[in-house]
């Protein structure tokens, strides 16, 4: 047997429901495929620091020993399904309808790891020493907290003296068509909570209350009007969204004595995390005034970051063009993924499905954009 049907593999993995957390089921399937291509697996429990345990999966198929040792990354957990009665087929049927293949986790990133598991597959086939390493490190928990996940694997690894030179990621990177964007970076991201304490009152007497309302709609126009900067080589410019605006509510003639907001930031690398809890900060004290008060707390996951494109990016770039016949832009835009961690440790380029129905109702992928991505992988680790 040469081949390893990316398709059906993908089905399979769409078939096992795996939030967050534990699922040893779909770390086993995973596990058992690659000792089968004489992969050395470890499957990984780590748990605390706040957080629910975690299984995970390295695997690494070295025949040489090689400093060089191509990495793949990816998640096999995938966010609730909501609705079901919302879904036209059910989400873990893996149903295919039309060119494409449904379900939850069919483009983030299920099938994208079929596809890498598929292309190795053929790869070893065709070359049974490799002069390089190929790894996987596979966490079942990117959805959520990603705290037992990708980065104590990498912990780990380095605790074990396991190498890694260059690290392909499988999300999601285009918006519309496989091939045309490949991400090397990513922008910041880091959520806010303001809460608000005014004086409660009475309507009619507004000049014996203080509106804590009032205060916090001021605060989130300066905010949500607040330009960032223009933008730097590799990244949009920094951008707010409000997430959510609430207040006690007291009745139809009380203004409540407080109220609060949700915002989140995403920057790129003009900025830190702790500039842009700087600044809030700074808006906040020069917007609520005499006699009320803030609190403001944050949950920043991450500084802006880019893995400068050395030998990993160009090899990418030419495996797309010739596989797609297009050449894929090189982008940090989008959400954080676990690039964040490996790029500490490896030049990372980030390759995937398309991101328009991830997380969505109806999440798909089209059968033959998963091929391509296959194919890709395949002349990745051809040219490697
Ligand atoms: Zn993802």
């Amino acid at each position: 047997m040469t081949k390893l049907d990316v398709i059906r593999l993908s089905q399979d993995l769409i078939r096992i429901p795996s939030y967050s957390g534990v699922n040893r089921e779909i770390i086993s399937f995973l596990s058992g495929i690659l000792q089968n291509l004489g992969f050395a697996c470890d499957m990984l429990e780590f748990d605390g620091d706040d957080s629910y345990p975690v299984n995970n999966l390295h695997a690494v198929f070295n025949p040489k020993n090689s400093n060089r040792i191509l990495y793949f990354a990816g998640h096999t957990d995938v966010v609730k399904e909501g609705d079901l009665a919302l879904w036209k087929y059910d989400p873990f049927s893996a149903t295919i309808s039309d060119g494409k293949i449904f379900g939850r986790g069919a483009a983030d990133m299920k099938c994208a790891i079929a596809a890498f598991v598929s292309a190795v597959f053929e790869f070893l086939a065709q070359n049974k020493n490799p002069d390089f390493g190929i790894g996987f490190l596979i966490t079942n928990d990117e959805e959520n907290d990603s705290i037992n996940g990708t980065r104590k694997i990498l912990e780990w690894m380095e605790k074990q003296d396991k190498k890694i030179s260059h690290c392909l990621v499988g999300e999601p990177t285009n918006p519309q068509k496989f091939g045309e964007m490949i991400k090397v970076g990513r922008r910041g991201s880091i959520s806010f909570k303001v809460k608000i304490i005014g004086k409660q009152g009475h309507v009619a007497y507004p000049e014996n209350a203080l509106n804590p309302i009032t205060i916090l709609i001021n605060l989130l126009k300066i905010l949500k009007d607040h330009k960032f900067d223009e933008g730097t080589k590799f990244f949009d410019p920094g951008n707010l969204e409000i997430t959510a605006i609430s207040s006690q509510n007291l009745g139809g003639n009380v203004t409540p004595n407080e109220a609060w907001a949700e915002f989140n930031v995403r920057f790129n690398d003009a900025h830190t995390s702790q500039s842009i809890i700087d600044l809030v900060d700074y808006a906040c004290k020069k917007t609520v005034g005499l006699g009320a008060k803030y609190e403001l707390s944050n949950r920043a996951s991450g500084d802006a970051f880019l893995s400068e494109p050395k030998f990993l990016a160009p090899i990418v770039v030419n495996a797309v063009e010739k596989i797609c016949g297009i050449k894929p832009a090189l982008s940090t835009s989008g959400g954080t993924s676990d690039a964040r961690f490996i790029k500490d440790y490896a030049e990372v380029v980030e390759i995937g499905m398309i991101n328009k129905t991830a997380h969505k109702i109806d999440e798909f992928s089209e059968v033959n954009e998963v091929k391509q991505l296959q194919q890709t992988y395949l002349e990745i680790l051809k040219i490697f």
